[in-house]
């Protein structure tokens, strides 16, 4: 297997946009695609910029995968391993009691708080993070500099939205001393680990790595296809709040709020994510095509990362939970030292179990991408070399028949929502999608039979526990 070169990366739909291989050209420009996700515009690279670029390009080096490059970067002879996991020191389930973090965030607010006490403390001068746009491209958000914790509390909350760093990127190269902390998703802090290796300025300049564990990213048309459900139609959308919290609902049945572009607050359209086509996470609408064969959940290669505890004993808790995986000695001690003076909660969890929280997605990355890379070798097709080996997983039928209709509702999602686009009705992109989700969701219905013997199950374990 060969690595691919970066211009097979964008040719073959590749590339998640991370906009790495742009910062360290001096002319080259990350460009918008038809489908709302960020391709680089390789005509203004020069050959050497693009050949300097394969080696971090995320996508592209074959070498530098998560765990070479965690053991390069982490202190990994005082961590311990777990497939899945990647490294790890303390792992935990917990949420921000200071402020109105957890309020505000996705889960339950800890990335950000996490940041405003490195930026409070002198850690760092500033964070680069995701935050609503600010030009009027369209744009609905992208990554900006915060320095100081206001700033960075009007960028709370996940935005499954392409960004790319190229601008934040070349915004610090003119300030070599200055300190920051960076969040991103795994494939970009894979990317930026990879770059640090050629780039010392940024190495010293980057304190912090934190990761946020990832399901997989959406194109911008995914903002725009819930907003129109909303009633909202595309041209008149300003922006897509993916996390609302719903209270009295369990913290995984959330929803979006639809904000367009003009009105004041009554016209925000609040759904919750059951009740659009789209809305389940598992369906994996608007997909980029580069998450198929990506490999890492847990940021392998964060200092910290975060995610949901989308657990039995935390989910019911509509303020939402978070789990954590430290693997920097310097950030256990310090969250340690906040839970003891009750600024956040921490919960210990075995790393099993935080590995537990995300399962489903850990197998469409495992056995799912097994599957996928082999049936792309038996035809002969190029695809991001990983740290899962082709065929390496045996699969039932049945599983991978689930694998190709997932595939088939992220191929479909993107070209019907550009067709309800150009005959500007969203019926084009319901109704193509409606069939093939019915029969995704038919395949993957529990039989009759075993719901009844789960259901017996359940009623036989809840009359144990009544005895005794
Ligand atoms: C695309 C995507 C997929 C995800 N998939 C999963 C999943 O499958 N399972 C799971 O458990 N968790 C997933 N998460 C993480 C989860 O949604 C929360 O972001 C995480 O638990 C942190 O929550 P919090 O309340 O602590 O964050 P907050 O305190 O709300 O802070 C969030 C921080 O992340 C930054 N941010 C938001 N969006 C992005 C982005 N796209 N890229 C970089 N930084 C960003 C914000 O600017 C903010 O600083 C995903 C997040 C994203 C963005
Ligand atoms: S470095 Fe990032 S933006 Fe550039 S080609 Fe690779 S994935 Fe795409
Ligand atoms: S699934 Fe992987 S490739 Fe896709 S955005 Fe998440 S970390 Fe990046």
């Amino acid at each position: 297997m060969q690595h691919l070169t970066l211009k097979q990366v964008v040719e073959l739909d590749y590339c998640v946009g991370c906009g790495l291989c742009a910062s360290q050209s001096k002319n080259g420009k990350m460009v918008d695609t038809k489908f709302g996700t960020y391709i680089p515009d390789l005509a203004t690279f020069t050959d050497e910029e693009e050949r300097a670029a394969e080696h971090f390009c995320p996508s592209a080096k074959v070498s530098d995968a998560e765990d070479t490059l965690a053991k390069e970067c982490l202190p990994v002879d005082q961590l311990e391993y777990l497939d899945g996991l990647g490294y790890y020191q303390k792992t935990y389930a917990g949420y921000a009691l200071e402020g109105d973090f957890r309020s505000q965030g996705s889960s339950a607010g800890l990335v950000n708080w996490l940041c405003a006490k490195l930026l409070e403390d002198g850690h760092v001068d500033s964070v680069l993070h995701v935050k609503e746009a600010v030009n009027d491209d369209g744009t609905m958000y992208s990554y900006q500099e915060s320095t100081s914790v206001e700033a960075l509390q009007t960028g709370a909350k996940s935005k499954y939205y392409p960004i790319e760093l190229s601008g934040v990127l070349k915004l610090i190269e003119q300030a070599p001393n200055k300190k920051v902390a960076v969040v991103a998703l795994p494939c970009f802090l894979k990317g930026l680990r990879a770059l640090e290796k050629k780039n010392p300025t940024l190495k010293k300049q980057i304190k912090f790595h934190i990761g946020i564990v990832c399901g997989h990213l959406k194109s911008k048309n995914y903002a725009e296809f819930l907003g129109w459900q909303a009633g909202i139609e595309p041209e008149n959308l300003r922006l897509i709040d993916y996390r609302t919290k719903l209270s009295g609902r369990p913290a995984s049945r959330y929803g979006f709020t639809a904000i367009p572009k003009v009105g004041d607050e009554d016209s925000w359209v609040i759904t919750p994510m059951t009740e659009v086509v789209g809305g389940n996470w598992g369906h994996g609408v608007f997909k980029l095509k580069a998450c198929e064969y990506c490999d890492d959940v847990m940021a392998e290669t964060a200092d910290i990362v975060f995610g949901d505890a989308w657990l039995p004993e935390f989910v019911a808790d509509s303020q939402g939970t978070n789990i954590l995986n430290s693997r920097s000695l310097f950030l256990t001690e310090l969250l340690e030292r906040e839970a003891e003076k009750s600024n956040v909660k921490l919960i210990e969890l075995s790393p099993e179990r935080v590995l537990d929280s995300q399962r489903s997605g850990l197998r469409h990355r495992r056995e799912g991408l097994s599957y996928r890379s082999a049936r792309d070798m038996k035809k002969g097709e190029a695809f991001p070399v990983k740290r899962v080996s082709p065929g390496s997983h045996k699969l039932t039928k049945h599983r991978k028949l689930t694998y190709d209709y997932r595939e088939t509702i992220r191929t479909t999602s993107h070209s019907s929502f550009i067709a309800a686009k150009e005959h500007k009705d969203l019926h084009v992109a319901l109704s193509a999608l409606a069939p093939v989700i019915q029969t995704y969701a038919k395949l993957n219905q529990t039989p009759l039979r075993n719901r009844v013997i789960n259901k017996v199950k359940r009623i036989g374990k809840k009359l144990l526990n009544v005895r005794s």
